[in-house]
């Protein structure tokens, strides 16, 4: 589709809680745009399709994605990337790499439910990468909590200030269309059965609205007004800079309200920019080509047993087959088997343009954060890691097989999977495995046992916080009683706290030690 190479660009990510109706949404925008490019676990559940590893199997039992796939569709002469995130808050770390790699993101809310706890960690992750988040509330179809209610939510807990450009026209449980709040008018969605056909939709002048809804339309007009007061109208710079959520509401079963987010996302979501690097310089969109590496992930099948680095890229046309220099190591680096499309399809790419993201297979020196690119040099910043809060020694069942145990904890470890922290004192057969939720143990085991053929016995630690040290404060540290110091893979060195306590009565008796909170904690 070479047309399409040169068409500008939206990439963006749907955050939601499990069960949300984030494949359903992604489905339904694949309805009414054409798609280019599709990955598998865009259908997930019902569709997937052969063969998979054994931790998809956990994925699949447990009805959520911890890989990231991605979706690339035109709309309106523009590309849309769609890359995927882990529907589950113990993969927020996982979730935050993934946002580095889009400009905005879609933060997906069922309005039956409204903002859960154990999602509100997700969210924050969006606000504070301080990249614009457009909300949808999903399943108004449904009867649920009053709009109002919704926004007071969002402004409470995630501290985004919602402007919403359409208005449901009836409560939750009876959706006939929403006003559209940029004009005044009355979008009117009709019911196909089962939604498996782009739902009709009406544009209707106000006055005619009145005709038709009649008291859902004059109390949805009145709270419109309503919002106009409290200055929650959308302002494209606030927006931009993070501040304000625009909001949407929807049906992504019936296919309500699906066109309308595709329009915000070509009209007011931000195209690729400049990208940052690490020398306070950036590198525009039109420069030479640059990319970094948000993802690295192997055993995505059974039947290729190989390595995927997906790649964002920044700025010029990557052509596959052309060589680029590996930031880190300064060695060139061959793309002939760059892929377009990510997840279990697979088809190689020809050319991709800033926002789109890439596969590099068997790409076995990319590691996350990775920066590539031809032309003068340029390093794009690492991705922060989170503060773990849940930590276990990993050990190989069978001493014999300690070289794959020994490989495997180093893969999983590239990847970011979970991050690992080694003493002198533990030695490197039982290295401590730190986790932002204990979900990505159960990972690891799984992917450890199938992929490595390297069982392992993890052991939990007493630990819940951990602090960042300097090496001068590690003897006085060492002397402490209940508390451990650990360097992770990344050189940082970490100093472990059974609980907040403990931190602070050894705060209060040695100020000289060096403790700070991890950089990117998503607290
Ligand atoms: P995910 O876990 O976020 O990907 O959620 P799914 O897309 O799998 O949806 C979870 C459940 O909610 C499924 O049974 C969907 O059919 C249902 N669902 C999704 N969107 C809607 C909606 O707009 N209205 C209603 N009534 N159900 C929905």
């Amino acid at each position: 589709m070479p047309t399409s190479d040169v068409l500008p660009r939206r990439t963006f990510a749907v955050i939601s809680h499990p069960d949300a109706g984030k494949s359903t949404l992604t489905e339904a925008l694949a309805l009414h745009a054409q798609v280019i490019a599709e990955a598998g676990a865009v259908h997930g559940k019902a569709g997937r399709r052969g063969t998979v590893s054994d931790w998809m199997d956990m994925e699949r039992k447990r009805g959520i994605s911890i890989s990231s796939a991605a979706l690339q569709f035109t709309y309106r002469d523009h590309v849309v990337n769609l890359v995927d995130t882990p529907g589950h808050a113990d993969f927020s770390e996982d979730t935050y790499r993934v946002l580095s790699a889009v400009d905005a993101a879609v933060m997906l809310v069922d309005a039956g439910r409204g903002l859960e706890q154990q999602t509100l960690k997700l969210f924050q992750v969006c606000a504070y990468r301080g990249i614009p988040v457009i909300t949808v509330i999903n399943k108004w179809d449904r009867p649920g909590l009053t709009a109002l209610e919704l926004m007071d939510e969002i402004e409470r807990e995630i501290g985004l200030k919602p402007t919403p450009l359409t208005w449901p026209v009836g409560e939750s449980g009876k959706f006939h269309g929403v006003l559209d709040r940029r004009d005044g008018g009355f979008i009117e969605y009709t019911r196909t059965s089962g939604g498996a056909t782009r739902a009709p939709e009406r544009h209707l002048s106000a006055t005619d609205a009145a005709a038709v809804a009649g008291e859902a339309w004059s109390t949805a007009a009145e709270e419109a007004d309503l919002l106009g007061l409290d200055e929650a109208d959308h302002d494209q710079a606030q927006f931009l800079a993070g501040r304000t959520t625009p909001v949407l509401f929807a049906s992504a079963l019936l296919n309500f309200g699906v066109a309308q987010l595709l329009d915000v996302l070509v009209d007011i979501a931000p195209p690729p920019g400049p990208t940052p690097d690490v020398d306070g310089g950036a590198r525009d969109p039109g420069d030479d080509f640059s990319a970094f590496v948000f993802k690295v992930q192997a055993g995505m099948d059974a039947a290729h047993r190989d390595r995927l680095a997906y790649a964002r890229i920044c700025s010029g046309v990557f052509e596959r087959g052309m060589v680029v220099t590996h930031a880190a190591t300064g060695r060139p680096f061959a793309t002939k088997y760059a892929q377009a499309v990510f997840g279990r399809d697979r088809s190689s790419v020809e050319t991709a343009h800033p926002g789109d993201i890439i596969g590099l297979v068997n790409a076995t020196a990319l590691r996350v954060g990775d920066t590539i690119h031809t032309g003068p040099a340029v390093h794009y910043p690492p991705i922060a890691r989170f503060a773990p809060e849940h930590f276990a020694t990993a050990r190989a069942v069978d001493t014999g097989r300690y070289k794959q145990f020994r490989r495997g904890i180093e893969q999983l470890d590239q990847e970011g999977v979970v991050q690992v922290l080694r003493s002198d004192l533990r030695g490197d057969q039982a290295p401590v495995l730190a986790a932002v939720g204990p979900m990505q143990f159960e990972v690891v085991a799984a992917r450890m046992e199938s992929e490595f053929n390297a069982p392992i016995k993890l052991d939990r630690l007493p630990y819940s916080l951990a602090q960042q040290t300097v090496p001068e404060s590690l003897d006085e540290l060492a002397g402490l009683s209940g508390i451990e110091t650990l360097e992770r893979s990344d050189g940082t060195l970490l100093a472990l706290f059974p609980d907040k306590w403990r931190l602070g009565s050894v705060q209060r008796l040695h100020p000289d030690l060096v403790l700070e909170p991890l950089p990117a904690s998503a607290r």
